[in-house]
Parts: structure tokens; sequence; C-alpha cells
């Protein structure tokens, strides 16, 4: 069970200590205060767990500091739905919001090679008015004799380009804890000229330490791939790891499944699960044409997979995008084939604004739809 306290319920107020001493004298029930902090209010949760069948939700919701309490199931207790369509959802990092309403688009190098390249991928998004990217530092690699990224050696650089061209987000995957204190240590030496989200990568969905580890700081903000070989709901109660050791903020995305059947693209392409996701959990929800398309092929109309594959994630309420650009791809040292090119960070940024509002246009049609059908 969960009771919600009124939003800015002081943890010092007489309501507060009513409500509290309330449920930590029920029986056998343990109680476990989650703190939310929202774009624009901070929430206190407080989690019920243990027998809690015959508990009178009518008398919780009376206590004084409490505004609503849920049944919740036993699911994704933190960061699921719960069939309240009310639950606050979202979080901001670093002035940047991330909610199941809004778009961020993270463009930018699948791994980081060379600093020229960095400072040519970084101007063109600000010159394009955008805030956040993608910078792969630590590469886990199928082949151990690929390039394995520059790891900590290129930070101060892509930390400082990014501060250079007032980049706010940029999305790192990290495949060991001692990469978040690597990350910390960096920003902290450079007086914190951007802020990073970390990246779990499908390969390491499931690796429950890295997890644990990740969850147990909240200074950084998550994006958690799905994995490519399990099932959603392995996916989505592998991202609750994160929540339950203390860190809520965390972005879904949807990256394909390893399947044959997926040919001939990369994965098999999974975004119709965008709105499911977002049904199922509070979680915004990111889309990850590259490496679910893996192609720069094109379609007789024009328009390569992976700007279709976009649209198709946006279309249905996508709240983020990750795009593997690169300036040279023939050059890039991992994943060039399906970099887009500089040339196209335009109109895919337009593409993007245009699926975008396309999707705000249907909601409106079907709730004109219904509020007819109500008459
Ligand atoms: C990536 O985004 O660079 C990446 C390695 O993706 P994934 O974990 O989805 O394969
Ligand atoms: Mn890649």
């Amino acid at each position: 069970m969960l009771a919600i306290l009124h939003p800015d319920t002081p943890l010092d107020s007489q309501a507060y200590r009513e409500t509290m001493q309330f449920l930590e004298n029920l029986p056998n029930v343990s109680v476990r205060v989650h703190e939310v902090q929202g774009t624009h209010q901070k929430l206190t949760e407080i989690y019920l767990l243990g027998e809690t069948k015959t508990l009178d939700k009518d008398e919780i919701a009376a206590l004084p500091a409490v505004e609503r309490v849920i049944r919740i199931s036993e699911d994704y207790r933190i960061l699921g739905r719960h069939r309240d369509g009310q639950r606050q959802n979202g979080f901001s990092y670093n002035g940047v919001s991330f909610t199941q309403e809004n778009l961020n688009v993270f463009a930018g190098l699948c791994a980081v090679d060379n600093q020229e390249h960095v400072d040519i991928m970084m101007r063109a998004l600000s010159e394009h008015g955008q805030v956040c990217t993608r910078m792969g530092a630590y590469k886990p690699r199928t082949n151990p004799y690929s390039f394995q990224g520059h790891g900590k050696g290129c930070l101060p650089w892509v930390f400082e380009t990014a501060g250079k061209y007032g980049i706010k987000v940029i999305a790192m995957e990290i495949t060991h804890e001692s990469h978040i204190e690597e990350i910390d240590q960096c920003l902290e030496k450079l007086g914190r000229p951007t802020g990073v989200m970390l990246q779990v990568g499908t390969r390491n969905t499931q690796n429950f330490e890295l997890l644990k580890a990740i969850g147990r700081q909240k200074t950084y903000p998550v994006l958690l791939k799905r994995g490519f070989g399990i099932t959603l709901n392995e996916s989505l109660n592998a991202a609750e790891y994160l929540a339950s050791e203390g860190n809520a903020n965390v972005v879904f995305c949807l990256r394909g499944m390893k399947t044959e059947a997926g040919q001939p693209h990369r994965n098999m392409v999974d975004f119709a699960h965008v709105p499911t996701v977002k049904r199922l959990t509070r979680m915004p929800v990111c889309v990850d044409p590259s490496h679910s398309v893996g192609s720069r092929d094109r379609a007789p109309d024009g328009l390569l997979d992976v700007t279709h594959a976009t649209a198709q994630g946006i279309i249905a309420g996508a709240n983020m995008v990750l795009a593997d650009f690169h300036p040279r791809p023939e050059k890039a040292l991992v994943d060039g084939p399906q970099a887009l090119q500089m040339s196209e960070l335009p109109a895919f940024l337009a593409d993007i604004q245009l699926c975008h509002d396309t999707w705000k246009k249907r909601q409106a049609l079907y709730r004109k739809l219904e509020g007819n059908e109500s008459e």
C-alpha cells in the first residue's frame, strides 16, 4: 500500500509526526519513506510493506499528512503507475525536465573518438538550440580487440566542451560502478560545467550489482536500456532495482530486440511498447532508433529507415530520442554505418518536432471523440 502525503509536507511538522506514529505502529507492516522531487513540487510517498491486505485504506487516508492512498500491486512498487493516472511522473536535472509529456533529443557520438569530432558535434547541437547529447566514453564491445572507448581520459575535454556549448546533460554509458566516481570527480574538479545521465546498456540491464550501485547515488539520473533478450517485465524490474535503492530518476529506453526476425534491421524495432511502458510505469520513455535499425538503408520515399523508426516512436509518445551522429561516419571507431551525418541534423530535429506535435494532435482527436460520446 502507498500513502501519498500532501505536496511539500515538512518532515518536522506535527501532521507528519502523527501520521508516522500511526503507520509505524501497524503490526507486521514495515514503513519505507521515499521522496520524489518533481518538476514543481516535492512529494513524500510512504510505502507500507508486509501484511497490508487487511489495512483500512480510508483510515490511512484520513491521517493528517496523507493526501491519498493507493493499493499497489507487487510489480514496480516505486516506478509503477498502479492504475493511478494522477501519480507524478518525471524529474528535473540540471535545468532540463524529463517527463512523460515532453521531449528531449540526445543526438551525439556513439563513441568519443577525438576532440575535433566532439567539438563539431556539440557546436552543431548548440547552433540548433539543443542542450543534450550522447557521448560514449566507456564502450562495451562484443570483440575484446575492438576499440573500448577512451574511458576517463576523455572526460575532461568532453565535459569542458559541453560547458563551452551550453550542453546541460550528456547520456554516458557506464559499465562498472567505479565509473560513477570517475565521472563525479572529473565534473567536480571542473566546477560542473555540464551534467551526466548515467546510461545502463542493454548488456548490463540485469547486472544487478551495477544497478544497485547506480541506484544508491542520487546525483545523476539514469537511462536504463531494455535488455535485448529478456521480457519487458524483466527490464522494468531492472529499472525498479534503481528505484528500490533510492534513485527513481530513471528514463527507460527501448532499443530493439535481438532476433533474426528483425532482419534486415540490426534489432527488431520495439517502439510499439512506448505507450505500454508509459501505462505501466511513471518513467519517461526514450527510443534509440540507431541501435534498433542499425543501418542507413533508405526507403523508396527517400527517408532513412532510422528516421522512420524515430518518427514511429515519437508519434506514439516517446519522450526522448537517443541517436548516433558523426561528423565523418566513415572514420567513426564504433557504429559508423548507422550514424546520421551533421547535414541531416536540422531535418532530423524538424521531423521529430513534427511527430511530437502530431502526437499531441492525436490525443486531442481522441479526447474530442470521448467528449462527444459522453454527451
Ligand atoms: C549505445 O547506446 O552506445 C549502446 C551500446 O547501446 P545498447 O546498449 O543498446 O547496445
Ligand atoms: Mn553504438
